[in-house]
């Protein structure tokens, strides 16, 4: 395998093909905070792009409940438990060591291994990463557990709120949306025997190239966030193509300018955004310090990579929930958990007017600024005071031109009182 810089474990790590990174990085961040499991977003990808005969089990966008929901069903628990096995065959530990934190190792160095070495270790003639296939029964039920919770709120009859307090709450769920991540370092590129599967140099788009593709099955099996799915009517693979149309500036909506996907776009709960950062020439980030998802993921820290000790250097980025038990947010989105919760629930300056871009506009932010405006809230938030500005944050679009402009506080409207039900 070749030696390739994983950002999100601070250090190298094994891949079986030579690093090649895009210009520019198709990336998003998803609030989980704000999801109201609406599933906007997935009927938005699949009356778009799945709505034909063989794609009936085809979810590209899903958003599952945690703990118990997933689809397929177990996708990380069986992950998870593959590289747990892997450690103990090797009889090592797997874990995070807090090292000096930069720009380069945001989260500390992970001292496990991944899918890949996990493989390698094993046997390096065999699987190029740890994997299975899902089965027929398995992907059978993409909503299962939808809305259950980790634990009965409270015995019956009793009133008490003590389950649903913060910091953590003793019965919980969350809602986890899912699209492919578009991997810097993908296992289904990696594992696909007709290289089929390609990485696109302009954005880091991932497709697969139903031409080439013979339906073996084996990126459905390396990929551990399951998102290629095997068609029967076709005998191919198919995944998530980021609406690369709309990322192409060939959405007749905004004639050049770069749109983001449908799955965003249509989010009502507005936990979406989305852009291309810039890319250095190990696969790390190249600072583009007022790129709205650079700064959310570099510079604020509240936007974390899911299941980064996998190893595949995933481009999707997750605001985690404040209510959720600590543990289980760490082993899902690694050690930067803390930090997170922490700067979202008492948000900065920069941080509340950032906030505001998403939804804010189709096209696809590449530079913000803030106009700063007047004192108009104040509080006491975890025993430090809090103080809240009416700025203004305006998004500029790839050409430089001003795409949106929103303030901090929302506008009111009133009806006038001719209408009906008019308050
Ligand atoms: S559309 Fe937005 S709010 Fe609705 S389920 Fe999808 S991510 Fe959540
Ligand atoms: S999430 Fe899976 S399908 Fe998507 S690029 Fe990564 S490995 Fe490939
Ligand atoms: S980016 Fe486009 S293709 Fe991918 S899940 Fe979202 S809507 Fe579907």
């Amino acid at each position: 395998m070749a030696k390739v810089y994983n950002w999100q474990l601070g250090r190298e790590m094994s891949y079986p093909l030579e690093g090649a990174y895009p210009d520019r990085q198709w990336a998003f961040v998803f609030n989980i905070n704000r999801c109201i499991a609406c599933q906007t977003c997935t009927y938005a990808c699949k009356s778009t792009w799945t709505f034909s005969k063989g794609q009936e089990y085809m979810w590209w966008n899903n958003v599952e409940t945690k703990p118990y929901g997933g689809y397929p069903r177990y996708w990380d628990v069986k992950a998870l438990a593959l590289l747990d096995e892997a450690h103990q065959k090797a009889n090592m530990r797997s874990g995070w060591t807090a090292g000096a934190r930069d720009v380069q190792q945001p989260y500390g160095l992970y001292d496990g291994m991944t899918l890949f070495e996990g493989a390698e270790k094993e046997d390096p003639q065999q699987e190029v990463i740890l994997g299975y296939e899902p089965t027929d029964d398995e992907w059978a039920t993409p909503n299962w557990y939808e809305d259950t919770a980790s634990a009965p709120p409270s015995k019956p009859g009793d009133m008490t709120l003590d389950a649903a307090s913060l910091p953590e709450h003793g019965a919980w769920f969350f809602y986890l949306q899912r699209v492919c991540n578009h991997c810097t370092y993908p296992a289904c590129v990696a594992a696909c025997p007709r290289q089929a599967i390609y990485k696109r140099p302009e954005d880091g788009i991932v497709l697969i190239d139903q031409a080439r593709c013979r339906g073996y099955r084996k990126c459905v099996m390396a990929c551990p966030y399951k998102k290629t799915m095997y068609r029967p009517t076709t005998r191919t693979s198919e995944k998530c193509v980021a609406c690369y149309p709309r990322i192409e500036g060939n959405d007749p909506m905004a004639p050049g300018q770069p749109l983001e996907t449908r799955c965003m776009a249509a989010c009502p709960g507005k936990i979406r955004i989305q852009g291309l950062v810039k890319m250095g020439p190990d696969g790390s980030w190249a600072e583009d310090r007022y790129n709205p998802v650079y700064y959310l993921v570099k510079v604020a820290e509240v936007a974390l990579p899911l299941y980064p000790q996998f190893g595949l250097q995933p481009n999707g980025y997750y605001i985690p929930p404040r209510w959720a038990p600590r543990p289980y947010l760490r082993q899902m989105f690694g050690p930067g958990v803390d930090r997170a919760i922490e700067k979202y629930s008492a948000p900065d300056r920069e941080l509340l007017a950032v906030m505001q871009l998403f939804r804010a506009t189709q096209e696809i932010i590449f530079r913000y600024e803030i106009i700063e405006g007047p004192k108009v809230f104040e509080a006491t938030i975890n025993g430090r005071q809090w103080e809240m500005y009416n700025d203004t944050v305006v998004g500029f679009g790839q050409d430089d031109q001003e795409v949106c402009r929103v303030k901090v506080e929302e506008p009111q409207y009133i009806r006038p009182d001719k209408h009906y039900n008019s308050i």
